[in-house]
């Protein structure tokens, strides 16, 4: 052990990206604007209210200080959340920041990772793994190294193999950050201990389609509660991560990551059960999606008819979430034109039209024309008349659901516009819709809207849950850089066939 056996020192790092590879390319821009802390700075914003590093990093310290002594050696923490591929030189820079910083600390006695594992470069399909092999050839073969990740990660064999523990997220929409960051601290301390792991590691030719991901029920959260009733004295951690399909890398595909105390054969009889089990239940993941006709036809009969309950439609395929733009039109249209009573939509990013509305100030009426700008071919130009009924900065704390409740959300200048009989809440930075506080911060009413339209995939469900049962929420079949229909993205490098986008897929699981 390094320089003080009562104080092992740990290297927290942790590099953010979900890459949806059809989306525009990030940079350093990107990153600090969501978040990019250096040395000292991630220990100071993790000790905040409401810090903006992920939950996973704020348990895995606390359980840290609460189970012994040890001395955080912070390196570096970024994150641009999910958008386009990382540009590649900025990567390196990256990558050549944490090299340094490390070098400087070592030795070290275990290393931390708060990743989220689905980034892809502008020119490799694995930074993630590239980034852990890296600390690993730095900090040798018998430091513990130990990550958290996003269930959305794309799994390589190099992340399997450059580290002791990989421990997903088992929560779709993501509840259970500050958990599994518990879950890494105790794991962190066994290891320090001695303890040696063993790991198995499966990737199906199976994608599922986000809308197919979520865990409060269905076929993935079966894959993961099953996976969980093998946990024991022997079996330290299962892992079964959904991946994102948007990656389009060689490494995308169901994932199924078992970790034993120092015994192989038990980790791979459990990995082949759980993958054999979820190969068979395939079936289940082709997505159930409702038609933006019938997404219509059901606001205008809810709209018009009091005695129903109001609904909430997805746009599912414009996540910004998912890297996304969040400025669709399709449903804004049509419900427009059908006149569709009471409906309310946001987030919609347009800088360019929430600035004007702020030049045009709070009651002015003008003819709004919405994604003047933009250049992605999902964002079509559309215009009508609106009203601005109020000016905001953007700024509040999220309430409901564990993935925002607490922490700062920054949408930038927002405007809320009335255009026709849709209420829409104009955006400047480019945020999926988390919760219900979405609207209400911005004098917005949920629960009096007859149809709730949110540019959101899957994690508002826990945000809006206090309103909106899953039997009233709709998944809209729209065109999208985050359509859940696999048949509508160019795929280059999705290993194939792979299942539901290739019916016919076969699989055989290890014969060891
Ligand atoms: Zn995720």
């Amino acid at each position: 052990m390094a320089k003080n056996d009562a104080q092992p020192r740990i290297a927290l790092l942790g590099f953010n990206l979900e890459s949806n590879r059809f989306s525009p390319v990030v940079a350093r821009k990107d990153f600090e604007e969501d978040f990019h802390l250096v040395g000292e700075a991630i220990l100071a914003d993790a000790a905040k209210d409401a810090p903006r590093v992920l939950g996973t990093l704020t348990g895995f310290i606390q359980t840290m200080n609460g189970s012994g002594s040890w001395t955080p050696v912070p390196i570096l923490m970024t994150s641009a959340g999910a958008a386009g591929c990382v540009d590649h030189a900025f990567y390196l820079e990256v990558k050549d920041e944490v090299r340094r910083l490390l070098e400087a600390e070592l030795p070290v006695d275990g290393v931390y990772f708060s990743e989220h594992g689905a980034a892809v470069s502008t020119e490799i399909t694995d930074p993630d793994g590239d980034l852990f092999a890296m600390v690993r050839g730095l900090v040798g073969p018998d430091v513990p190294i130990v990550s958290t990740l996003d269930l959305h990660a794309n799994i390589s064999d190099t992340m399997v193999d450059s580290t002791d523990l990989l421990i997903s997220y088992l929560t779709n929409p993501h509840v259970d950050q500050h958990e599994r960051g518990v879950e890494a601290g105790h794991a962190m301390r066994e290891l320090l201990a001695g303890v040696k792991t063993e790991k198995a590691f499966i990737r199906l030719p199976l994608v599922a389609p986000n809308v197919t991901q979520l865990t409060a029920s269905g076929p993935y959260g079966d894959a993961i509660d099953l996976g969980q009733t093998k946990i024991d004295d022997t079996i330290m951690n299962v892992s079964i991560l959904g991946g994102f399909m948007q990656g389009d890398t060689p490494e995308n595909g169901m994932a199924f990551i078992v970790t034993a105390r120092g015994d192989r054969d038990a980790a791979r009889r459990v990995c082949r059960e759980l993958a054999e089990r979820t190969w068979n239940d395939r079936h289940r993941f082709v997505p159930q999606l409702t038609s933006l006709d019938d997404c219509v036809a059901m606001a205008l009969d809810i709209g018009n008819d009091a005695s129903k309950d109001s609904i909430l439609i997805a746009d599912v395929a414009d996540n910004p979430g998912s890297g996304a733009r969040g400025n669709t039109t399709w449903l804004l249209k049509a419900m427009h034109d059908a006149g569709a009573r009471d409906v309310i939509l946001g987030p919609f990013f347009d800088p360019p039209l929430s600035a004007e509305a702020r030049e045009r100030g709070a009651g002015a009426t003008f003819r709004a024309q919405f994604n003047r700008e933009e250049q992605s071919e999902f964002s079509e130009a559309w215009e009508a008349d609106a009203e601005v009924v109020s000016l905001w900065d953007g700024i509040f704390v999220g309430r409901g659901g564990a993935t925002a409740a607490g922490r700062r959300v920054d949408l930038g200048p927002t405007a809320v516009l009335r255009v026709g009989t849709i209420t829409v809440v104009v955006t400047s930075h480019r945020k999926q819709a988390l919760d219900s506080a979405h609207f209400e911060s911005f004098g917005v009413s949920v629960v009096d809207a007859r149809t709730v339209i949110v540019k959101s995939r899957g994690h508002f469900r826990a945000g809006f849950a206090h309103i909106f049962p899953p039997a009233r929420i709709f998944e809209a079949d729209l065109p999208g850089l985050s359509t859940p229909n696999m048949k509508n993205y160019p795929f280059e490098r999705l290993p194939r066939p792979i299942f539901p986008l290739d019916p016919d897929a076969t699989w055989e699981p290890p014969t060891q």
